[in-house]
């Protein structure tokens, strides 16, 4: 029988997390043997069937190159790192709030270094927005966001990989199906066979929440999920959110509904971007991206409008609630459903004339409908009272035209028990990165890369 390779290193998943742990611990080429496995492919052979053409919608690929492959899900996303403590994941309850940050403006150089110089690098300090939302009962958070686009957040990853490649094994289209403890280390293993490592880190993101459950599960890991938010994604012309997207890029702002005082926010604004669907385990949600090529932008900004679920025992399955939500979406449009903001308050459908006598054009193909009945109301009231509330800082927000797609679900992995050195209870088993639910966004999960890699070096 052959004899099982053993690494010092093996890193589960080829995301943000698992790119900078890699990078991080091979940059000075200290003779480590690293491994990274993936389920899905390689950057190039990433691609997504749907043309708009022969593949309309998403036909549930059973690796969704959207959400894997080398960049994981970030890898076509809008590129935007925000720097900050504010949202973007708890890296800082685990580090501390100076050492998240510094590691987040670290990769954030390493970006630069590798394609990203002469991106802009938008930032919250000194400005007059501030005020104008307070005066509104609206909050603007607190951040840096560095733009890189989803053109040149590829460009990144592809250098990024070709430094990485000839350091580091990586072995696409390799699930990950077990991880043994053992008495020198872990056995992992895959859909092609067994290997072994000293340390293992696990990134595997949110496309792989359920099989990090089962994982835990399995080693006896504590876990614990209680949060989802649900919302809709929000599509207007772009010249009514410039002042706004002109200063800051992405403006994080937040309201607090009269009603139920519960917490509605902006979440991922790509303004003259366009609005895409995403898959998550065969269920189709919404999301948006823009482009920094100004040939490739519309004249469209697109954010998305989310209300924070939290439940209380004995209520565990808080995804499982907001997958439901999905599915009904996708059982009444076949997908997405849009519907003008018009429509929405008159309690009508948007039909298809109504659509396309709208004044705003849409930028994804979705089933015109009625997200009334699909949404809660507790939570599509929150969101009628935040466009009310954002029409005061930024008119014609309520406009009738006004886009609304639906559902936007932001699922959250549940929070694996770890130590300061996002360690599982066994040594050197480290989870990071969205999967773990430590961090959800680029910056975190990269950062968390960085952190553990430099744990195991000792250089932290
Ligand atoms: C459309 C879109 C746009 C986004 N835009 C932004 C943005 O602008 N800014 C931002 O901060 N965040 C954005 N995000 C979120 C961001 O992409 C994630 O927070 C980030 O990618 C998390 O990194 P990660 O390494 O933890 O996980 P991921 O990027 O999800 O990577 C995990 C990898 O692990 C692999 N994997 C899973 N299970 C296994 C297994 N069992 N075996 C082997 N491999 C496995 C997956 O295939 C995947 O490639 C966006 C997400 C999407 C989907």
């Amino acid at each position: 029988m052959a004899k099982i390779k053993t690494y010092d290193v093996i890193i589960v998943g080829a995301g943000p997390g698992g790119i900078f742990a890699a990078y991080e611990l091979t940059k000075k080429n200290n003779g480590l043997s690293v491994a990274v496995l993936e389920t899905g492919t390689a950057l190039h052979e990433r691609k997504c069937p749907i043309d708009g053409v022969k593949v309309k919608t998403c036909i549930h690929c059973k690796n969704c190159s959207i959400m894997s492959g080398f960049g994981g899900a970030g890898a076509f996303s809008d590129g935007k790192y925000n720097i900050t403590n504010d949202f973007g994941g708890t890296l800082y309850e685990y580090i501390g709030k100076q050492e998240a940050i510094n590691l987040m403006k670290y990769v954030d150089s390493i970006n630069m270094s590798h394609g990203g110089e002469g991106t802009k690098l938008y930032s919250t300090a000194n400005t007059g927005l501030k005020k104008v939302c307070m005066q509104n009962k609206l909050k603007l958070l607190d951040a840096s966001v560095r733009h890189l686009g989803t053109d040149i957040n590829y460009v990144v990853l592809e250098n990024l990989y070709d430094e990485l490649k000839d350091k580091v094994e990586f072995k696409f289209q390799t699930p990950v199906t077990k991880i043994e403890v053992e008495d020198e280390g872990y056995k992992i293993i895959t859909a092609t066979g067994a290997l072994r490592c000293k340390k293992c880190i696990v990134s595997v993101g949110r496309s792989g929440s359920k099989w990090i459950e089962g994982i835990c599960k399995e080693l006896g890991i504590e876990t614990q999920s209680n949060r989802v938010d649900i919302g809709v994604r929000v599509e207007l012309p772009a010249v009514l959110f410039s002042h706004l997207t002109d200063e800051l890029y992405e403006s994080k702002i937040v309201y607090k509904t009269e009603k139920f005082e519960d917490k509605v926010r902006t979440f991922c604004m790509n303004p003259k971007g366009a609005v895409v669907t995403e898959n998550t385990n065969g269920i189709v949600t919404v999301n948006g991206h823009s482009y920094e090529d100004p040939e490739k932008q519309t004249d469209m900004t697109n954010f998305a409008l989310l209300v924070a679920k939290h439940f209380s025992e004995p209520f565990k399955d808080s995804n499982g609630y907001g997958e439901s939500i999905a599915r009904l979406s996708n059982m009444l449009g076949g997908g997405v459903i849009v519907q003008r903001f018009g429509d929405l308050i008159r309690g009508r459908r948007t039909n298809h004339k109504r659509l396309a006598d709208s004044f705003a054009r849409p930028t994804l193909k979705a089933e015109p409908g009625d997200l009334s009945l699909v949404l809660p109301k507790r939570i599509l009231d929150g969101i009628i009272e935040m466009i009310y509330a954002l029409d005061k800082i930024a008119p014609g927000t309520a406009n009738d035209d006004t886009l609304l797609y639906g559902v936007e679900v932001k699922f959250y992995n549940m929070d694996v028990k770890l130590n300061n050195n996002l360690e599982t209870k066994y040594k050197g088993l480290y989870m990071i990165g969205d999967g773990s639910g430590v961090t959800h966004s680029l910056s975190h999960a990269s950062a968390s890369g960085v952190y553990v890699a430099r744990d195991i070096l000792g250089t932290n």
